[in-house]
């Protein structure tokens, strides 16, 4: 089986290297994890009035697009700003696999329980963090077996803490 990197795979491997693995098999996490079902709610319920919501493409599961100005904006609703370095990376891979499809659009990431939003650009620089990123995920997402598990503090909050832990 071919395995290719996606947003959620990036997006993971700057958390838990084991957590990438076990997406990137299609290894379910657990669906009634609260803190999976908060984060659907967040999606669901935020910005209702944008008018296109959720697109998925190879690779990607992008929460809105919208036009603001003479901007195409892609949107990444987050439930916090925690994971910000992981969110950046998945959204600077939606907008490189958007750039190859001649589509230049700007990202920004949506916390709406802060009331925040980050923007996120595609350039040279970003453009060599993301190639980091991929490298970084195609090595992890290749392994035979899933990487040790590592307690962080990340794993009370994780789907696959019963696959881990229990
Ligand atoms: S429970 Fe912890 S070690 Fe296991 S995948 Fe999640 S974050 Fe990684």
């Amino acid at each position: 089986m071919i395995l290719v990197v996606t947003g959620t795979v990036l997006l993971s491997s700057t958390v838990c290297d084991r957590e990438a693995w076990l997406i990137a098999k299609n290894i379910e996490p657990d669906q009634y994890n609260p803190f999976i079902e908060i984060g659907r709610w967040i999606h669901t319920e935020s910005y209702k009035n944008n008018q296109i919501r959720e697109i998925s493409l190879p690779g990607m599961k992008i929460d809105m697009i919208y036009e603001q100005g003479q901007m195409i904006i892609v949107g990444e609703i987050k439930k916090s700003s925690k994971f910000l370095k992981g969110a950046r990376i998945q959204l600077l891979y939606y907008l490189s696999e958007m750039k190859k499809r001649g589509v230049n659009a700007t990202g920004k990431i949506l916390i709406p329980k802060e009331k925040k939003q980050v923007i996120v650009v595609l350039d040279e620089q970003s453009a060599v963090e993301l190639n980091e990123a991929i490298d970084k995920a195609e090595r992890i997402i290749s392994l035979p077996r899933p990487p040790q598990k590592k307690r962080i503090s990340f794993c009370s909050k994780c789907g696959y803490q019963e696959f881990c832990w229990s």
